[in-house]
């Protein structure tokens, strides 16, 4: 079973958004508004109007919605991301608004707030982060007091207060993370209540075109019914059950604008001259700044791709793989932001070229929706899990997917991967016997070469298998089968050399002398294989950058 629209619908949607960005996102007009850090409202109603109808991708048909998938999502979220991140977020917070109704509001709950989000466009916000609690939500402090009459719940007393909400002075209605005495619940709010005050907007490094804002609840009365699911602790369980789907998003931010920054780049670099050629004919220029920021994007892609295709399989939530991808994709992103600043030169400085702007924007796809180091939690604690389940063979089996995977597509690294493969498996195993995740940076910098791991193996099977937006032409330089196989083949040889460089660092760093074990992760991890793996590197970004 399979969810989502047909590919004709998409690609309709995907064109209507360029169509509107023409026509009402002009380039000087972003700006203008990023100066004053000004959020457009109305523009972003009209996105929402019947005209356009964005926000209706979100919502399940039968409220009369359209019924889009993660892959969908993924896909529209990466273009809205493309023209501006601003309005990507605000897009994302009405979504994440209605994401603890969707999966779980009551019959009623969900027909009343889907049907009014499809009809009337309301803008919605999403209120967990507080000013003393951000990544540690169960330090929550905001509380729902019941109110009692003839022995029944009839309402709830919210008091406390929301930081850095995205849509938070602009929203129609908003729904709320509380401690209830039954435990953190959801509850919707809509504006205006009474007791409910909306702080002064934040001045912001970037995404400057979304309105974020504070909110103060002070006895903020709302009736049962508000309760979202109506039946009070169930607020983290509905928060956690939609993270696959929602980091999607945000890594699909991290790649939309990440692309963005990187195709500005490589436009100037074909254009500019210095020392008699362009740029772009410079080894040393794309080797450095373009190719192998491509190369993550690319990577990046390949496992958003595999993430959505698996949950519109009905695979599951897939909170680890929503976090492997975001954090691959944002921070992917924010180097190639980074990178195309360079690219330009002076130019990449000033705001006319806007690579600085997507630089700023780019900055809050690392922080919001789980942190980078909040990603690395998460990916560790899960697969180490699998690790421990599988009594240490959860990686040496993949390794051995690569591997069979090469035979059959010897171009696309899978051995390299492989070898990637062996390395963290071993380093798990060695952690385990030594304790070692004791150390809690140790765990995490576990999660951040899962990571590298699983996505080069995504972006491997890419190679050998997939037909998708990774192979549709870009600006001016096909994604042919030889050119996304060269890629792999990077993308590969770097995750190996980070993952055994890396690994072997942090296990001998950990150690006192003389610990056991060491030489046999040594031989394990097999640095001298991974560093022979490096062969051909040259030729093949050379191969990537003349296709640029
Ligand atoms: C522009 C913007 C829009 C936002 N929109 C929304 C919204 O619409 N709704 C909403 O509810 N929230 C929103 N947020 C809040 C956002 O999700 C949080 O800022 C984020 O989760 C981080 O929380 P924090 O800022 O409290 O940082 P903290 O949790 O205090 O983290 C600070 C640093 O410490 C690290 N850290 C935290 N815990 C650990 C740990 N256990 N071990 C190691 N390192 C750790 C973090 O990775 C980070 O680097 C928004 C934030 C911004 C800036």
């Amino acid at each position: 079973m399979s969810t989502g629209l047909d590919t004709e619908t998409l690609r309709m949607i995907l064109s209507a958004i360029q169509d509107f960005a023409d026509k009402r996102l002009p380039a000087a007009v972003l700006r203008e508004w990023d100066d004053r850090g000004e959020c457009p409202e109305e523009v972003l109603r009209e996105m929402y109007g019947p005209q356009f109808g964005i926000h209706l991708l979100f919502i399940p048909e039968e409220y009369g919605g359209m019924g889009g998938g993660a892959y969908d999502v993924y896909r529209v979220s990466e273009a809205i991301a493309r023209i501006d991140l601003g309005l990507a977020s605000a897009v994302l917070a009405t979504f994440l608004g209605l994401d603890p109704i969707i999966v779980g509001g009551t019959p009623e709950q969900r027909r009343k707030w889907m049907t009014r989000v499809a009809e009337e466009g309301s803008i919605v916000a999403y209120g967990v982060t507080e000013p003393t609690a951000g990544s540690d939500l169960a330090a929550l402090r905001t509380r729902a007091d019941p109110e009692v009459k003839g022995g029944q719940v009839v309402g709830y007393r919210i008091s406390g207060s929301k930081q850095f909400i995205t849509n938070g002075g602009i929203a129609d209605w908003y729904t709320i993370l509380a401690k209830s005495p039954g435990g953190f619940s959801f509850f919707i709010v809509e504006k205006g209540a009474d007791g409910l005050t909306v702080g002064t907007k934040e001045d912001k490094h970037g995404i400057r075109i979304s309105n974020t804002a504070p909110l103060t609840f002070e006895d903020v009365y709302v009736p049962a019914e508000c309760l979202v699911g109506g039946v009070e602790g169930k607020g983290m369980l509905q928060a956690q059950q939609v993270f696959g789907y929602t980091r999607l998003m945000v890594a699909s931010f991290g790649l939309g604008a990440g692309m963005a920054a990187l195709e500005r780049a490589i436009r100037y670099a074909r254009e500019r001259v210095q020392a008699g050629s362009p740029l772009i004919e410079k080894q040393a220029y794309t080797h450095k700044l373009l190719v192998p920021h491509l190369v993550r994007l690319a990577a990046a892609r390949a496992y958003i791709e595999e993430t959505a295709r698996r949950i519109d399989a009905g695979q599951g939530e897939l909170n680890a793989e929503g976090a492997i991808a975001k954090l691959v994709a944002t921070e992917a992103g924010n180097a190639a932001a980074d990178a195309a600043i360079q690219a330009l030169g002076g130019y990449g400085y000033m705001k006319e070229y806007e690579v600085e702007k997507i630089r700023r924007d780019l900055r809050i796809t690392t922080i919001y929706e789980g942190t980078s180091e909040i990603m690395e939690w998460t990916i560790a604690r899960d697969r180490w899990r699998s690790h421990l389940q599988t009594r240490g063979q959860y990686y040496v089996e993949m390794a051995a997917t690569l591997g069979m995977l090469h035979d059959r597509a010897p171009r696309v690294g899978a051995e390299v991967v492989a070898l990637a493969l062996t390395a963290l498996g071993a380093l798990l195993e060695h952690a385990r016997l030594g304790r070692l995740t004791r150390n809690q940076h140790v765990l995490f910098r576990l999660g951040e070469w899962i990571a590298w791991a699983e996505s080069a193996a995504a972006m491997a099977r890419h190679a050998a298998d997939g037909a998708s937006a990774l192979d549709e032409p870009g600006e001016g330089y096909p994604f042919t089968p030889p050119l996304v196989q060269a890629m792999s083949r990077l993308y590969a040889r770097e995750t190996a050399l980070h993952i055994a460089t890396a690994g072997l660092r942090w296990m001998y760093g950990t150690q006192i002398q003389g610990a056991p074990g060491l030489g046999e992760l040594e031989a394990a991890v097999n640095l001298a294989a991974v560093y022979r793996a490096q062969r051909g590197l040259l030729s093949d970004a050379d191969l990537v950058a003349r296709a640029l």
